[in-house]
């Protein structure tokens, strides 16, 4: 392909996005895909084509086949799982991002690729208020970074033993602790970084789902008393399944009389911080170790745009360096090699998608949206506050409302599959799309907000197309 011949299908595909966009937002298409598993892969030709073909040809597949088995995060109806926003402007950048085809080995192989990124990364460290001690690095997503975090942990638990011995020369089990709330990425990061299983211990939680410091505070007196070294504690800032806010404070008293390297998780949660009025959430977080926060879900960088922020980075450089000659260069010393700051060695400029949209956005126009959509949450809980039989199950500190319709005289078991009946009916009719989740061995569901383009009339129109689908359920 010409950069003339690119020229031509480019426009026509930018046209084609707008287009999708446009009519995403309309709401015109139903938001989960209807397709049943292999639909897709049996449609499209098992081996690849022996002769060119036309961008046309590709298009058309594009419409015919890709789109139908796309589930629409876009759509203003889509209430589930957690938003994902892709912002226009950041789709521009990523496309930059894509052509200028720049590779981050070392600060040489691009110095724009490291040094927008470290602008842009500490743009953000300001927009959230974090103490200027912090920097930042863009990793893939947040399980990349909460793994690295506890690799830092494990290192500076045992003064480097791990990265010389390996973790057999270690001799006391080292523990990490998260709460039961804690996204499934903290108990992957603890098996692969060789804590094990046994070691991660899941601290029990109060009645708001978040973590209780007194309750680490005696698992750690407990590990110490049997010989095990304390380690790490992961706090969630936003869980998963009630957007729960772990005390980072309190943690961070604790973490700091034990020697523990404290970590939050704040893939969700995080961007929230750009509004100072939701900061008293995670207050303390200036005494962590390492931060993650995913501009790819709220603020809308489009996948993958993972902030990982640490208050030492000398450390983070020398777990995660190993300086081959052929990579070592003169700029060395006065500058950033992000290959030393996580796992992979190449690098895409990803700082691209996020610097076009905060500045096509500002500060002003991504808090006007995140506000809107906490006011979106606010007004949707006290709609379920105020209605009969319908109960909302945990607190609401964020964007995320969990809730239940329970009719009288239905309990247990019943209740689950009126629950699955009511939620699968609106899932099914492509009208909107709501998560189930289990919430202490009970299904409810998770209402989401927060997509770019979801407004207060689709609010509205998602709580009586909830209560139309709970009394159709039957009961
Ligand atoms: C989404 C999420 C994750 C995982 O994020 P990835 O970037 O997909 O790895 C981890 N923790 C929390 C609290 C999340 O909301």
């Amino acid at each position: 392909m010409t950069p003339d011949e690119f020229r031509r299908a480019g426009h026509e595909l930018i046209d084609w996005i707008a287009d999708y966009r446009a009519s995403v937002t309309a709401g015109e298409r139903p938001v989960l895909a209807q397709v049943r598993p292999g639909e897709l892969r049996a449609a499209l030709p098992a081996a690849p084509p022996q002769d060119a073909e036309s961008m046309d040809a590709i298009r058309r597949d594009l419409d015919a086949l890709i789109l139908p088995a796309c589930t629409h995060w876009q759509s203003p109806n889509f209430f589930g799982y957690f938003p994902s926003n892709s912002a226009l402007p950041a789709v521009l950048g990523d496309l930059v991002s894509t052509g200028l085809a720049q590779l981050g080995l070392n600060w040489q192989s691009s110095p724009a690729l490291t040094e927008l990124e470290e602008v842009t990364t500490d743009w953000l460290r300001q927009m959230l208020g974090l103490p200027e001690a912090f920097r930042g690095v863009i990793q893939g997503t947040a399980s990349d970074a909460t793994l690295v975090a506890l690799i830092c942990a494990r290192e500076r638990a045992t003064g480097y033993a791990a990265a010389r011995g390996g973790l057999a020369s270690v001799s006391r089990p080292l523990v990490v602790y998260a709460s039961a709330h804690s996204h499934s990425s903290v108990e992957k990061a603890a098996l692969l970084a060789g804590f094990g299983r046994d070691h991660l211990r899941l601290v029990p939680v109060d009645e708001t789902f978040a973590m209780r410091a007194d309750a680490l505070a005696e698992l750690v007196a407990q590990d110490l008393a049997r010989g095990a070294l304390p380690c790490a504690v992961v706090a969630t800032v936003g869980t998963t399944g009630t957007t729960a806010i772990d005390p980072v404070g309190d943690l961070g008293e604790v973490a700091a009389r034990h020697g523990l390297w404290l970590h939050v998780d704040g893939a969700m949660g995080g961007s929230a911080m750009i509004l100072p009025e939701c900061r008293a959430l995670w207050q303390g977080i200036e005494g962590a170790d390492s931060i993650v926060v995913n501009p790819h879900k709220w603020l809308g960088a489009s996948m993958d745009c993972s902030v990982y922020f640490v208050r030492d980075p000398q450390h983070l450089v020398r777990v995660m360096s190993t300086k081959p000659s052929y990579l070592r260069t003169g700029a060395d010393d006065a500058t950033i090699n992000y290959r030393d700051w996580g796992v992979p060695l190449g690098r895409r400029m990803r700082a691209l998608k996020l610097w076009f949209l905060i500045r096509e956005q500002g500060l002003t126009g991504l808090q006007r949206r995140l506000r809107r959509d906490l006011i979106h949450a606010r007004w949707f809980a006290s709609r379920i506050d105020a209605t009969e039989h319908w109960r909302r199950l945990a607190p609401v500190p964020l964007q995320t409302v969990c809730v239940r319709h329970e009719p009288p005289g239905l309990a247990g078991e019943a209740l689950d599959a009126h629950t699955l009946a009511w939620v699968g009916h609106i899932n099914a009719s492509g009208r909107a799309y709501l998560t189930p989740s289990q919430l202490d061995g009970r299904w409810m569901v998770r209402v989401s907000f927060g997509v770019e383009s979801t407004e207060r009339t689709h609010v509205e129109a998602l709580w009586r197309l909830m209560q139309q689908a709970a009394q159709g359920a039957g009961a």
